[in-house]
């Protein structure tokens, strides 16, 4: 067949492969036997049976030459590394915070400040949870409340920015509770749990104005902030001519304090922070991280580690980086669009998602489409995804029901610098091959369910 002439000049990402790891393909048979001894759970397959692995940009980025040659000149001093003041300079420099704590990864700085800033009986509000966040806040005593804009639970609603906070819900919190039991409010720059969606400057900068006015800190989830602030750039009037990096110290001046998965947006495999302007915090901090992960100079990394976290956040924010990973994004999410197959518009940041409720349409949330839908699409294919709707949100803490959330999403999520155009093609025609079939699918029950984020371990048999 002879190839259209294009309508658009392509673009290519500014990075070429120098070292490949070869991955396994398997056959049908294989992986449907592979998936029964899962439990259907995509995260207990072995990576070995996967052959796309769209499980999660977690930690799964590839580095440059330059972070692994900075691997190579890891300082793994006890104390006072070199490489974390590398770490330090750049997280000051690009996220504005004067004080850093290094930790392991994002939930190891989500576990220190919510014991530091939250007291039994508080309430948290935030742009839709995130699970190890919310978690976190609630082993710490508190409560989270949703407060983002309503928008965000309508899988079809094209807003531009689905991450914003809605200032009625968070006034009514306010007004109900009071300020004094609201120890900080979390944001997060694009929404994980609402489809990668962002949050605007304009909403973050009222946002500020209302806190002050409050006394009440903000806390932002500065994970995927790089990515927010591409939208920005994109999305947003008077931001077109701006740089990333120039958005993304901005949108983080309005926050007193980030939590970080550098796992995530700045291209490492392990890695986390928690940064402040807040000399206090930042003392307790730094005092607290000495007895859940390491010395306050590399709380529970690797002198290498650093380096390479320190060298990833310069790569990040360079706009053709950005431009080449959203665009990955984008290009396997017009493609399900354009096929009438139903995901969460618009395109997210790092991830498409399937709505699986829609999809599905015949299996009750009860029976975890979702949960069902990623299961078929590795047994497809080999693409392995993940589930984001019932199974991920689990039960509520003081009644013990389950949460049954609107949005019943099936995740495919790009590594970022991973895979090339193919693999892309690969996994929507995946996608597509089982939405044709759709009608043939079944629901599942959960048999083994753990106690806490039970997405990870809980196993499934067919209906
Ligand atoms: C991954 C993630 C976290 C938790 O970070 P880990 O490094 O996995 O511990 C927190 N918030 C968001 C938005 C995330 O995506």
């Amino acid at each position: 067949m002879p190839y259209p002439k294009p309508t658009r000049r392509s673009w290519a990402e500014p990075w070429k492969v120098k070292m490949v790891e070869p991955i396994r393909m398997t056959t049908r048979p294989q992986r449907e036997r592979c998936i029964v001894e899962a439990g259907y759970n995509t995260f207990l397959l072995r990576s070995e049976d996967v052959y796309i692995d769209l499980l999660t940009d977690s930690g799964t980025n590839a580095m440059s030459d330059n972070q692994w040659a900075g691997m190579m000149l890891g300082d793994e001093a006890y104390a006072g590394s070199r490489n974390f003041y590398h770490l330090w300079e750049a997280v000051t420099e690009y996220y504005g915070y004067k004080y850093l704590v290094p930790t392991h990864q994002g939930r190891g700085a989500e576990h220190i400040l919510s014991k530091i800033m939250i007291k039994p009986g508080d309430f948290v509000p935030g742009n839709r949870y995130f699970t190890t966040t919310r978690l976190h806040q609630e082993l710490a005593g508190g409560t989270f409340v949703d407060v983002i804009i309503d928008e965000a639970h309508d899988p079809a609603n094209e807003h531009p920015f689905k991450g914003n906070v809605d200032f009625g819900k968070l006034q009514r919190l306010i007004d109900e509770v009071g300020a004094k039991k609201i120890p900080y409010v979390s944001v997060a720059g694009t929404v994980n749990m609402a489809g990668g969606q962002p949050q605007s400057m304009a909403n973050l900068r009222a946002l500020r104005e209302l806190c002050s006015r409050h006394g009440i800190p903000i806390v932002l989830d500065a994970t995927r902030a790089i990515e927010n602030a591409y939208f920005i750039q994109q999305r947003e009037e008077g931001y077109r001519n701006k740089k990333v990096a120039e958005i993304l110290k901005e949108y983080c001046s309005y926050a007193d304090s980030s939590t970080m998965s550098a796992k995530k947006d700045t291209l490492t495999n392990i890695g986390g922070w928690l940064a402040t302007n807040d000399q206090g915090l930042f003392e307790e901090a730094r005092n607290m991280v000495v007895v859940y992960e390491g010395l306050h100079t590399y709380g529970g990394l690797a002198g290498r580690d650093m380096e390479a976290m320190a060298r990833g956040i310069v790569e990040s924010v360079d706009d053709d980086h950005m431009r080449a990973r959203i665009g990955q994004v984008e290009y396997l999410g017009q493609h399900l669009i354009d096929w009438a197959i139903p995901i969460v518009r618009p395109i997210g940041g790092h991830a498409v998602f399937l709505d699986a409720r829609a999809i599905y349409a015949h299996i009750p949330q009860s029976q975890y489409p979702a949960q069902a839908l990623a299961a078929d699409l590795y047994i497809d294919s080999g693409v392995r995804s993940m589930e984001r709707g019932a199974v991920s949100a689990g039960r509520d803490p003081k009644t013990g029901e389950e949460r049954f959330p609107k949005l019943e999403l099936v995740r495919l999520t790009l590594p970022r610098r991973v895979y090339t155009q193919a693999h892309t093609d690969v996994a929507a025609e995946s996608v597509l091959a089982v939405y044709e079939q759709r009608e043939q699918a079944r629901g599942l029950k959960m048999v083994y369910e753990p106690k806490y984020l039970r997405f990870f371990q809980a196993r499934f048999e067919q209906i």
